[in-house]
């Protein structure tokens, strides 16, 4: 029965405490055209149907609390408790973002911690925290690649190169910021094929876009000689960093030529993702770019914590300080850390091989090589992706992402992430190694003992019911 149906009038679930401050009449606030006139058309009900309700809906969706969420790219790792608890410290959750600067100067501290701890990670000098999301750091980026052509009057830069194995918003970004993207094929290792680059560096390209490790998992192996073939046509070099719990502590971006990178700290650095809640995509950048970054950005004046608009700001990207609780939770992650923040890159790199190596006997592994966080395998000749991923769902495992990268065929791409243990991964290379044998027959069914059956794919996502 939906909750509409359950409702009765007058049933109630709550009470409002009782007014302690002078009553207004809403029209003296509110101008009349704002005001409601008819009673919105919601269910009364009592407390236990919304906690049923609730319940009930939050048990049909997967999430990483519930299940292992091998989801390649996009990092579904767990979220450390602690760390949502120091974004919850009333000091930092009830803040006002208007407040004058002298009464938040421990939360501008905690910026300008996060700003520095990004740019040891990194080894770029200068970080904005301001983008909402990876795809908005790609953004602020090639934004600000872009102001620093028009800043010393280069107006032949029109091209942005992006490699085959790119996550889909790096050609996105490059269209949004203005500039042609221009794709780069990969060599037999798959890597970024150096001599195709070197042959479509020219005067007018503005800078590639690389992800490293790329999206097959892949170390990108040259990415100094790439980055030279760049500084030589006076062109960039930026990393798609939102991965970068394949490198962190092990990798610093800036010593291998890049000159800008994204991290999404709802990634690696402990905020619960997915389903487009609140992210950072937070950026770090060379000396020669940072006069270019959003507005505002921390900066320390003796004992003062104070917001600050770099000299040639692109200007204001989000609203206020960016999402703040994000940052806390990231500054948080990487205190705890501290300096084994390489662990972390060690295990995942480690889990990531270990699944690797168990399902190769039935699964094809199309760059068979030592892989960072992840790799991409392909199902066993007559199955496909699709078949494989369903009837993982009947065996209690979220799919791994499938038909991504867009260069391999039937491809999965499988993230275990570094806060698996050995018995899960085992668990579920167990499953895949049954669903390779499995009557092709059955796997079409799949999946049986989920909350829906196989849906249109197309039309779930264009019609997205989203009600119980
Ligand atoms: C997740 C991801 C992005 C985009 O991050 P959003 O926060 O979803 O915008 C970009 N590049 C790569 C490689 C990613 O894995």
């Amino acid at each position: 029965m939906l909750i509409k149906d359950r409702g009765r009038a007058g049933r109630r679930g709550y009470r409002l405490p009782e007014f302690d401050v002078e009553r207004v009449g809403l029209e003296d606030v509110i101008p009349e055209r704002h005001l409601r006139r008819e009673k919105p058309d919601l269910p009364e009900v009592d407390e236990p149907a919304v906690i049923r309700h609730y319940t009930n809906l939050s048990r049909k969706n997967w999430g990483i609390d519930t299940n292992f969420y091998p989801l390649g790219s996009c990092t579904m790792k767990h979220n450390p408790r602690a760390n949502e608890e120091a974004a919850k410290i009333p000091g930092f959750a009830t803040l006002h973002p208007l407040q004058p600067e002298e009464q938040v100067q421990g939360a501008l501290e905690v910026m300008h911690d996060l700003q520095g701890y990004l740019s040891e990670i990194s080894g770029l000098p200068a970080v904005s925290l301001q983008p909402a999301a990876g795809a908005h750091g790609e953004l602020t980026s090639i934004l600000m690649v872009a102001r620093y052509f028009e800043e010393v009057g280069d107006e032949s830069r029109t091209t942005v190169l992006v490699p085959s194995t790119a996550h889909g918003t790096n050609p996105a970004t490059a269209t949004m910021a203005g500039f042609k993207a221009k794709e780069i094929g990969l060599d037999e290792r798959g890597c970024v094929e150096v001599e195709e680059l070197r042959a479509a560096v020219d005067e007018t390209t503005a800078a590639l876009m690389i992800t490293n490790p790329n999206t097959l998992g892949v170390y990108e192996q040259n990415i100094e000689e790439i980055s030279e073939i760049l500084h030589d046509a006076g062109a960039f070099l930026y990393m798609d960093g939102a991965n970068v719990n394949a490198i962190m502590g092990r990798m610093r971006p800036a010593e291998a030529g890049v000159d800008v990178m994204h991290f999404n700290l709802h990634k690696t650095f402990s905020t619960p993702h997915g389903g487009g809640g609140p992210g950072c995509g937070a950026i770090a950048c060379s000396e020669a770019l940072a006069p270019f970054r959003p507005d505002p950005v921390v900066e320390k004046a003796g004992d003062a914590y104070r917001l600050a608009r770099p000299e040639k700001s692109i200007g204001r990207i989000m609203g206020f300080h960016g999402n703040f609780g994000v940052m806390v939770r990231a500054w948080n992650y990487i205190r705890m850390h501290g300096p084994e923040l390489k662990d972390v890159t060690d295990m995942a790199v480690l889990n990531a091989n270990y699944v690797r190596a168990r399902i190769r006997e039935k699964y094809r592994i199309p760059y068979d090589t030592l892989c960072k966080h992840e790799f991409t395998a392909q199902p066993p000749k007559g199955k496909r992706a699709l078949d494989i991923a369903k009837g993982l769902i009947d065996r209690g495992f979220h799919p791994p992402t499938i038909y991504f990268p867009l260069v391999v065929k039937e491809a999965m791409l499988i993230e275990p992430t570094e806060t698996e243990p050995k018995e899960t991964l085992d668990a579920f290379v167990d499953a895949l190694l049954e669903l390779a044998e499995a009557d092709p027959g059955e796997l079409e069914e799949a999946p049986e003992r989920a909350f829906t059956r196989r849906l249109d794919e197309t039309r779930a996502a264009r019609q997205l019911v989203a009600r119980w």
